[in-house]
């Protein structure tokens, strides 16, 4: 178990020392000229001009508090850091303090089980699509920032999230935290293999809090194999996952682990078979 005080302090620390306004200067004039690792250092007293400091000793203060964590002296000047640039991409992709004006979304698509038109929403950073006529579709649920808004159409934007999602899976599946490059720990939910309702596989972070569940296709559809041959009977894998021919999964084997994904296209099937870290041991089509 992961011991939260251990953790927390080292995170009080780090965004306590963003509390001032010279602080948040220094980090503004580093960022704004960051081009990554070919980032130009900025020498002492231009920072200090960037800065709108006029006292050596002040200035030296702020910097000093910041250095390590968020900057670095290098040859030159100063750079900064690796959590200085993510902290602050974080803040421009979520806008923190804006209002998003986009909470009901209008969906071109139905429900896999009932063919109702879906629903879209997006609440606490979440981007949802849902069936409010049945309950039998699990849904689709995923964090989407507020930036990927922008210059998008409703329905490009939950095409950016799906796809945004789907890249996730195949990471976190593949071993690594989309967020924070840790390893991840897959969970199959043997009870839920064969149902449409709760997520048959749930990847945790090691380290983080990132967490996803889902079926077990949504996984697969980055894969070549699986993407190969769901194409050669026809299937489009670019769609939703939701859209995607009727699949049942079943186990077939506890140890070791195996899970038959069977999917039904117009006369075609294509059985995958996948193991406890759902890497693909077999794709076949049968016509
Ligand atoms: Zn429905
Ligand atoms: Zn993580």
């Amino acid at each position: 178990m992961r011991d939260d005080r251990t953790e927390r302090q080292p995170m009080q620390e780090a965004f306590a020392l963003l509390g001032h306004e010279i602080r948040l200067n220094i980090l503004g004039a580093l960022l704004n000229d960051w081009v990554a690792a070919y980032t130009e250092p900025i020498p002492y007293a231009e920072l200090m001009a960037s800065a709108e400091v006029e006292d050596s000793g002040k200035f030296n203060y702020h910097l000093g508090k910041l250095r390590g964590v968020y900057v670095q002296q290098v040859d030159g000047g100063y750079v900064p850091t690796a959590a200085a640039t993510a902290l602050y991409r974080a803040v421009i992709a979520h806008k923190p303090r804006q209002e998003s004006n986009r909470t009901r979304l209008d969906v071109d698509s139905e429900c896999p089980c009932c063919t109702a038109s879906l629903v879209g929403t997006y609440q606490r950073g979440f981007l949802s699509v849902d069936c409010k006529s049945c309950d039998r579709w699990i849904g689709f649920s995923y964090p989407f920032p507020k930036n990927g808004f922008i210059n998008r159409t409703d329905d490009e934007a939950i095409s950016a999230a799906h796809k945004r999602c789907k890249h996730h899976l195949e990471l976190a599946r593949s071993g690594q935290c989309p967020f924070c490059a840790a390893t991840t720990t897959i969970e199959v939910q043997e009870d839920a293999i064969t149902e449409d309702d709760e997520p048959a596989v749930v990847v945790e972070c090691d380290s983080c809090s990132f967490i996803v569940g889902s079926r077990i296709l949504f996984f697969l559809l980055l894969d070549s194999q699986v993407i190969s041959m769901l194409s050669y009977v026809g299937i489009d894998v670019k769609q939703y996952e939701w859209e995607l021919p009727e699949s049942t999964a079943c186990l077939i084997s506890q140890d070791p682990l195996r899970i038959r994904v069977e999917i039904e296209a117009e006369g075609d099937e294509v059985t995958l078979v996948v193991d406890e870290s759902l890497d693909v041991c077999s794709v076949d089509a049968s016509c």
